[in-house]
């Protein structure tokens, strides 16, 4: 009681950025989310960071919980990662060669993960999974492929699709540019519905290259699938010959090691990794067991390539990132801080009768304005409730808390976030709430 909003952080050297970045980008970004269209106030432009903490060009100082988006499991200018890299850079950038380190890394990668005995390295998460469709493609000799509304995969022209009307249809374009034709290869159903899956095999019989999913999906909200589905789906691509492809480039490395694979013990036939792989940098990469990964050129059929692909700058920092996930005890840590933090501020908003509830799954968190038990498919999130999310990011952005710009992205917790980080971010959130629902 008697919480009042705070007044406004300055952002004078951020929109003076803003306003000259607009003169050279699209929106003045490089990336569209950056943009801060659907919260309040215009884009901060970072100048620093630190483990768990980012300055603005304003100087302002914020608790970060989007972490570039997902890359930074360890926080921000890691040390470990830091000197890999500044070691490895002495000797060059880029050769376009093969070096030891890919080596060093796929090796790191394959030696603790039971679900992939090869990989490509490419450069985004987007590449990953446009190889892997490729991939998909290539060996099963069938075009076309099914994803879930609700998931995003990058922005590669296939997937750039969302549903029709009707349970099981082809997808429309979601973006300009994209060629019908090509949204008439991919199905789109959907999330954890059985029976919508059933009747794509059955309409498209012998017809579906690969089923593409975010096994735990996290860029539309969280929307956790019940594992039943998960096992369900893996079924009835094994049954029908399809391909069945984990994009895991959130949750791999994420909720632990061998992602959501090992989290669901489920395997997929591909699997596609971005972000904490690169450890900052930019890195994806695709695997397969060997007989699927052998249809990749040079050995196989199905062109891939690229310039910067395994550039040993980048591979340095996902080695020495991901030696660090590799200690004991590191995702115990990382999974139950979490949980703490989360389960707190549910008995806050449960007390006061919010319709609020957090979903949680190893580090990752989404606060949804809603009063349902769960929220399993994009359908199930009301749009009007994005409202409160904007009120709540602008108190949380101006008790120096900084979350993503949109409601409809999760936040990450890193191992750099302290006990300390956690108690303001809780009480910063319960002063917010109070106001959001006043
Ligand atoms: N797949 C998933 C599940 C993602 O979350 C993203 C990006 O957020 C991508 C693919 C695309 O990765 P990138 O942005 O590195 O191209």
């Amino acid at each position: 009681a008697g919480t009042t909003t705070k007044p406004d952080i300055s952002r004078e050297k951020s929109a003076e950025l803003f306003a000259k970045a607009k003169t050279y980008f699209p929106g003045g970004v490089n990336s569209p989310v950056r943009a801060f269209k659907s919260v309040h106030g215009t884009p901060l432009f970072i100048e620093k960071g630190d483990g768990s903490h980012i300055w603005d060009a304003d100087g302002n100082e914020f608790i970060d919980y989007c972490g570039s988006w997902g890359p930074l499991i360890l926080g921000h200018n890691n040390g470990k990662v830091r000197e890999k890299v500044i070691s490895v850079m002495q000797n060059g950038m880029s050769f376009g060669a093969p070096t030891a380190l890919e080596n060093e890394l796929a090796e790191l990668i394959l030696k603790n993960n039971k679900y992939i005995q090869k990989l490509r390295f490419v450069s985004s998460g987007t590449e990953a999974v446009m190889s892997a469709i490729r991939l998909a493609r290539g060996y099963t000799k069938r075009d076309k492929i099914l994803k879930f509304e609700g998931c995003y995969h990058g922005h590669t022209d296939s997937l750039l699709v969302k549903a029709g009307s009707g349970l099981v249809t082809f997808g429309e374009t979601s973006s300009a540019g994209v060629p019908k034709s090509f949204a008439d290869e991919t199905i789109v159903i959907p999330l954890n519905d059985e029976q919508a899956l059933e009747q794509a095999f059955a309409n498209f019989k012998d017809q579906i290259a690969a089923v593409i999913i975010e096994p735990i999906p996290a860029n539309n909200g969280l929307l956790l699938q019940e594992k039943e589905f998960l096992k369900f789906l893996r079924i009835i691509c094994a049954q029908n010959g399809t391909l069945l492809i984990f994009d895991e480039v959130i949750s791999g490395f994420r909720v632990g090691f061998e992602g959501a694979a090992g989290h669901y013990q489920i395997k997929p036939d591909i699997i596609t990794y971005g972000k904490i792989i690169g450890g900052g940098l930019p890195v994806g990469c695709y695997g397969a067991s060997a007989e699927i990964m052998g249809h990749i050129s040079p050995d196989g059929g199905v062109y891939q390539a690229g310039t910067l692909s395994g550039n040993p700058v980048a591979m340095a920092a996902g080695i020495a990132q991901l030696t660090e996930l590799l200690r004991m005890g590191f995702y115990r840590e990382l999974n139950n801080k979490t949980q703490e933090f989360t389960e707190a501020i549910q008995r806050f908003a449960t007390a006061r009768n919010y319709k609020f509830k957090v979903f949680t799954i190893g580090s990752i968190f989404w606060f949804a304005f809603t009063d349902k038990e769960a929220i399993r498919s994009a359908d199930d999130i009301d749009p009007a409730s994005m409202d409160k999310f904007k009120k709540l990011h602008r108190e949380l952005l101006n008790r120096g808390i900084y979350f993503g710009p949109s409601g409809y992205e999760v936040g990450f917790i890193s191992a750099a976030h302290t006990k300390i980080d956690l108690e303001k971010t809780k009480r910063a959130i319960f002063d917010s709430l109070e106001l959001v629902f006043s």
